[in-house]
């Protein structure tokens, strides 16, 4: 395997995630980041960052920010870049004049209609459409002559016969027939080059060793192999990964399916979650559902990718999600939910700290908007419905609300000892648990359903809750 060819031979190994600027960083983008990084760290390697932005109509200023967030709240560090190909447009060019001059390049001077009218002819005779070699120089062929009202197309000199292989990490031996890939045009009559061209330049400059990315770009692969042959450069390793799916079993889709990367901060999950999930989408280790990323690097080799498609499922997105605020720091949690908690009106004054509310909470709630929802019960003012004060604070209630009111002015304030205290309560009165926790949650938190009563009132503390009390309580 390419890995421990690598290994043994102590190479450098140099990776790059090359996103195309467009929109939002999605989901399928992060996962072939996250492979592209892992397997970086885990030979010692460079992760190098190239933001493709010659689609001057779909690139946006605010696509590479999204991208860079994404990747930075992600903690995919790169190590060099971001390199801007629309930056690196000399450097193109002085290649296309070497091209040009080593002849594995020429000029086409056929105007986009005459191609046009070539494929037509060549769909009308049964021919799979392709560029039929008129300006393609061969020896002993007679050119026809140059016009001059034209500028020129560059067109690759792509090799007639033979087939372009290559041993795809993810998907095994992959051949291609030259005959079966045009004259690649690899710059415009105003001299901007074309896509293909650019990757082959800046993957054999960036002395890329292995390309990791998403199997729609499998068709590409020969066009650029053919074009880094032509420059003399070194063939990277090429992987190309299996697209994720929805839950429906169809391609991600941007309306049904949570695609872009900084929609899950939104939406409260961490990045260590979304991290843990995306490397297990076309990605194994044995067993393992649950690993850090410093795990992942001590195991990503580039062994044991999947090559059938993943198939995304939220269910498990969220246990993990779980899973880790189970794992996170109170502190660093409360910092995450504080602002969504401002906004929701929070009052922080004089309440229990943040991060022991979080405690308590954490264990039940798949996301930080749920966990900053929950918490909202110690921060906002308590408004029992009346309708259910009547139903749940009866006379009897009454009596039993007003002994525990007492016997907290004393209670050790723990929450065994408030456990206590009701229970000694609940005996005296011959009540059952519901008939004093019930009117407690309403009265203190104006909710039915809280985390174990005991624990909130201890977290709310002996003045608050007595105050609480006092309000509902008539006096004798
Ligand atoms: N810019 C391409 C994309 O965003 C990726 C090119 C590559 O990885 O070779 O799909």
């Amino acid at each position: 395997m390419t890995h421990s060819i690598l290994q043994s031979q102590g190479a450098v190994v140099r990776t790059r995630f090359a996103p195309s600027p467009t929109g939002y960083l999605h989901v399928g983008g992060a996962r072939t980041a996250l492979f592209s990084w892992a397997f970086a760290r885990h030979f010692g390697g460079t992760f190098v960052l190239r933001i493709e932005d010659t689609d001057l109509e779909r690139s946006t200023p605010e696509a590479v920010q999204a991208i860079l967030d994404g990747m930075n709240w992600l903690g995919l560090q790169h190590d060099e870049g971001p390199f801007y190909q629309m930056k690196r447009m000399d450097r193109y060019r002085e290649v296309l004049a070497q091209m040009l001059e080593q002849g594995s390049a020429y000029h086409c001077y056929c105007s986009p209609e005459e191609v046009e009218a070539m494929r037509e002819r060549q769909r009308e005779a049964g021919d799979k459409p392709r560029y039929d070699g008129t300006w393609r120089p061969e020896a002993g062929k007679l050119l026809p002559p140059v016009p001059t009202d034209r500028k020129p197309v560059i067109r690759f000199k792509n090799p007639l016969d033979g087939e372009v292989t290559w041993n795809d990490v993810v998907k095994g031996k992959i051949a291609i027939a030259n005959r079966e890939l045009d004259d690649l045009v690899i710059a415009r009559p105003d001299g901007t080059p074309t896509y293909n061209f650019c990757v082959a330049v800046d993957d054999s400059d960036m002395q890329i060793t292995h390309v990791i990315r998403g199997d729609d770009h499998v068709n590409n692969t020969p066009r650029q192999i053919n074009i880094l042959n032509a420059l003399g450069a070194t063939l990277p390793f090429y992987g190309h990964v299996p697209m994720i799916l929805g839950t429906d079993g169809q391609k991600l889709s941007k309306r049904r399916d949570a695609v872009s990367v900084m929609d899950y901060l939104d939406k409260g999950f961490l990045p260590e979650a979304l991290l843990n999930y995306l490397a297990r989408l076309g990605w194994s280790h044995g067993d393992d559902e649950v690993f850090s990323m410093d795990q992942m690097i001590a195991w990503f080799d580039l062994t044991h990718l999947s090559s059938s498609a993943a198939q995304f499922n939220p269910e498990k997105l969220a246990w993990l999600n779980n899973h880790y605020i189970k794992l996170a720091d109170n502190q660093r949690l409360a910092d995450l939910i504080r602002p969504e908690m401002q906004t929701l009106g929070a009052q922080f004054e004089g309440r229990p700290e943040l991060a022991a509310v979080i405690a308590l909470f954490k264990e039940r709630v798949q996301t930080t908007r749920e966990l900053a929802q929950a918490a909202m019960l110690f921060y906002r003012e308590a408004k029992p419905d009346p309708a259910l004060c009547a139903q749940h604070i009866t006379e009897l209630a009454h009596v039993a609300l007003r002994d525990f009111a007492s016997g907290c002015l004393a209670v050790e304030w723990s929450k065994s000892a408030i456990a206590g205290l009701m229970k000694e309560v609940l005996a005296q009165h011959t009540l059952k648990m519901p008939q004093l926790a019930m009117p407690l949650r309403l009265i203190l938190t104006g909710q039915l359903q809280t985390p174990s009563i005991d624990a909130v009132i201890e977290l709310m503390g002996r003045e608050a809750v007595l105050s609480r009390l006092a309000q509902y309580l008539p006096s004798k």
